[in-house]
């Protein structure tokens, strides 16, 4: 039978093929071939919705809460639905004998490609082919197309293709599954050929709209749908054509445009544009994007095509939507954690989108920004003064972490994160930091930035303790990033980065005073910032409390050193290791084992404070006790390795982080693909082997390629200018562009030297032998001299 998906089907560095049925592998397949465009995910589903299936649509920013004190991200009416019977009997993968079945996902072009061959009861041989793509272009559209031929018989069939509206969440430990939204209106345009469907969520009030439509062609006749139920004959060897185009727009309480004809005109004009130029339009925007964010990797298909895998997802969740909404814990491919958005979004994802595509970033940012009142909020009702954001966050910017949840051994657990881990509010504050240091995006700084800069500072300093004995501050009663120790004081993740972000809020107060007088004044009057209190930010960064160091090991947090030791020896199949046996889980805060990455992200985080040989012994101590069950470790550990000079330990982590939703690692990929771990696979490959980091508000490269990586090449975007680096082996070039600076030449770090290079031109540089790599600073309190360096 000739293919007619061929055509979707592009090299084999870009495409994820999966041969065969497999019942029990679902879920996880329907997470990894998510399709979307930032606007819309749509789990990657088969068309028949076989038994266990569990389709998902979502919409950046829709979430309800029904029946618990916190909203879920809703899984909203599913466009993707084909049903065909013959003779009654449905065609069904999963009840079927399928002579074929074989999927692709289509990196470069978004799209998701299916083959099978199905054999009903009556021995019916049926060719099955399929194509569909959420729209890059115009992101309210979905177009799904599909060959049918009948390959031995002649048979007649019966064709569903409506809006399922089927589906539910499935939700948090005690309520079961939700239904989120109602349905308000079902009608037909006045021919007929056109469905339109309103639905509306139950509390959060947001209607959904769905126009719709099915083209049939079949030989020479070529027709639009009019009936729910299409009755079709067709002759043995016969192929009819399917297409369905479909429109999904939004609306809020706040706006008031006519949604439905919205959704039918838009519908209208993309019916008018035709099959052909939607995907011609879609397709070339997918290159686009591709164009800015690819790394081309040399010598090694198999990790080019995985990478792509985790570049693809982070691709299909962001969205440039002026802050209204932001990427959650598993994008929009899956309900895991419910969709809320975490700390993930700052520290693991953004730095990609960052670098490849800055208005994404700048909407991320800006979704916290505008949701800063709300964060000031919660601090003032804990007793604080300032902003301290949520630990979960949904729309509205409330607190929306769960008071229970299932444990790694699947028990029922209190939560105390949303009390305790705070540090959340730094790590927000360390991105829009990063952001303006990447963008002089000083636009942004001046109408949110520098508030939310002061905002945070305004928090530490009321959430920060003197303690008059030791005559230093303290953060006390807190949860590191290693959430396996609870209610812990002096975590040294978040007392540094807490010490940061006062620090960096000083010195933008006094740049901010120096560039912008004008701008500064209203804003200080309107924060009511007092010179009194600015100066009190100096105490706290020249007093805060830095942890123990014993043998160069900075104590995770107070009295880490004193729990009981452990040693990891046993590791699963993926060589993931393995909490020992005689551990319970409820007990497990009593012994040195670590959940994920803690002091050696702040190690990463905060590179240019620490010197190598304090890396290396952290590095040492810390990675025997970490077990990595969370996905946002394994990167770390890479990065971190690579700068340790264990080049080994580096790429298996690097493995072990690319492979996480490809492999199902953590064994719950059918609850969505783990965002923050795209972003970390990234950095394992931008900041840990090309070496490309930020010192000193000065891009750097240090590559330290693994051997099984020959060489590869990336565009970044830096402070207006386009960057392409090629790494080979040993020698960094570097194209420079310009896109918006209006500066002649660019400052940059190369093997630890700096270098002007200019628009136009290419830089060549060969790594010499072993140099000192990091710029080392005192570890001693830091001082004036210090905020000196800086502003
Ligand atoms: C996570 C916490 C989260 C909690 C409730 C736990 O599994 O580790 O970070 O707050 O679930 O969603
Ligand atoms: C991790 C958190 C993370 C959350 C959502 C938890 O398991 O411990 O650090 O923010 O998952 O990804």
């Amino acid at each position: 039978m000739k293919s007619r998906i061929k055509k979707y089907i592009p090299g084999e560095k870009w495409v994820i093929p999966v041969n065969g049925w497999d019942r029990l592998a679902q879920g996880v397949r329907e997470s990894q071939f998510t399709l979307g465009n930032g606007f819309i995910g749509s789990r990657g589903i088969l068309e028949e919705i076989p038994y266990d299936a569990h389709p998902g649509t979502y919409i950046a920013g829709i979430y309800d809460r029904m029946g618990s004190k916190v909203s879920d991200l809703v899984n909203l009416p599913n466009p993707i639905n084909f049903k065909i019977s013959i003779g009654g009997e449905r065609l069904d993968v999963s009840i079927m004998p399928n002579v074929r079945h074989q999927r692709y996902l289509n990196m470069k072009h978004g799209i998701l490609a299916r083959h099978t061959i199905y054999e009903t009861a009556h021995k019916n041989k049926i060719d099955y082919q399929s194509a569909r793509f959420f729209s890059m272009k115009d992101k309210n559209i979905a177009v799904m197309r599909i060959y049918l031929t009948p390959l031995n018989k002649p048979c007649t069939i019966t064709i569903d293709s409506d809006i399922d509206t089927s589906v539910s969440n499935v939700s948090g430990i005690s309520e079961g599954r939700t239904k989120h939204f109602k349905i308000r209106h079902v009608v037909s345009s006045e021919e007929k050929t056109i469905s339109y469907m309103e639905g509306q969520t139950l509390r959060s009030k947001i209607s959904v709209s769905y126009a719709h439509t099915l083209n049939i062609s079949l030989g020479s006749k070529e027709w639009f749908s009019k009936e729910e139920n299409l009755v079709l004959k067709l002759k043995k060897g016969q192929t009819a054509v399917f297409t369905k185009f479909c429109s999904v727009f939004t609306r809020d309480e706040s706006e008031s445009f006519d949604i439905k004809n919205k959704a039918i005109k838009t519908l209208e004009k993309y019916i008018a544009l035709g099959y052909d130029e939607l995907l011609e339009r879609h397709c070339s925007s997918w290159e686009g994007l591709w164009r800015q964010s690819d790394i081309k990797i040399k010598g090694n298909r198999e990790i080019q095509r995985k990478l792509r895998f985790n570049i693809y997802h982070l691709l299909i969740a962001g969205i440039d939507n002026d802050g209204r909404s932001s990427i959650g814990a598993k994008t929009l491919s899956g309900e895991g954690y419910r969709g809320h958005i975490f700390w993930d979004l700052e520290i693991f994802i953004l730095p990609f989108f960052m670098f490849v595509n800055p208005p994404i970033a700048k909407s991320m940012l800006l979704y916290r920004a505008k949701r800063l009142e709300k964060a000031k909020e919660i601090a003032k009702s804990k007793g604080y003064s300032g902003a301290m954001f949520p630990w979960e966050s949904a729309l509205t910017g409330e607190e929306q972490t769960p008071s229970w949840a299932r444990g790694l051994d699947g028990s029922i657990i209190k939560i105390h994160t949303h009390e305790m881990e705070c540090h959340i509010t730094a790590d927000i504050a360390y991105s829009v930091y990063r952001y303006y240091v990447a963008t002089e995006d000083n636009d942004f700084m001046l109408k949110y930035g520098y508030e939310l800069l002061f905002e945070t500072a305004r928090f530490w300093s009321s959430r920060a303790i003197y303690n008059k004995m030791k005559k230093r501050f303290e953060i006390r009663g807190v949860i590191g990033p290693d959430e396996f120790h609870e209610d812990v004081d002096n975590n040294a993740y978040t007392n540094m980065l807490a010490q940061w972000n006062v620090f960096i809020a000083y010195g933008m107060f006094m740049r901010m005073k120096k560039k912008y007088p004008g701008n500064h004044a209203i804003l200080i009057k309107k924060l009511n910032l007092t010179r009194r209190e600015v100066k009190g930010w100096k105490d706290i960064i020249s007093k805060m409390y830095i942890n123990t160091i014993k043998d160069g090991i900075t104590e995770q947090f107070d009295g880490f050193f004193k729990r009981k030791k452990v040693k990891i020896t046993e590791f699963d199949e993926d060589l993931m290791p393995l909490i020992p046996r005689d551990i319970k889980l409820k007990n497990i805060g009593k012994y040195q084992i670590v959940k994920q990455a803690d002091v050696l992200l702040l190690l990463y985080l905060l590179s240019d404070r620490y010197d190598l040989p304090s890396k290396k012994r952290n590095y040492r101590f810390y990675d025997p006790i970490t077990v990595h069950k969370s996905s946002l470790s394994p990167a770390i550990h890479s990065i971190m390795a690579s700068e340790a000079g264990q080049s080994a330990k580096s790429y298996s982590y690097f493995l072990m982080s690319l492979n996480t939703d490809i492999l199902n690692l953590h064994r719950n990929t059918r609850l969505g693909i783990h965002a923050a771990n795209l972003g970390g696979t990234w950095q394992t490959v931008i900041h840990g082997f090309a070496g490309m980091r930020i010192i000193k508000e000065t891009l750097s490269f240090n590559p330290r390629m693994p051997k099984d990586i020959k060489g590869m090449s990336f565009f970044v975007q830096w402070k207006g200018f386009i960057l392409h680096i090629t790494i080979d082996k040993d020698v960094l070039k570097i194209k420079c562009f310009s896109k918006s600076s209006k500066k002649k030449s660019l400052k940059i770090r190369l093997f630890g030297k700096v270098f002007n290079i200019s628009p136009g031109k290419t830089f060549i540089s060969k790594k010499e032998k072993a140099k000192k790599e990091i710029h080392i600073i005192s570890r001693k309190h830091m001082t004036d001299k210090l905020l000196g360096q800086y502003y």
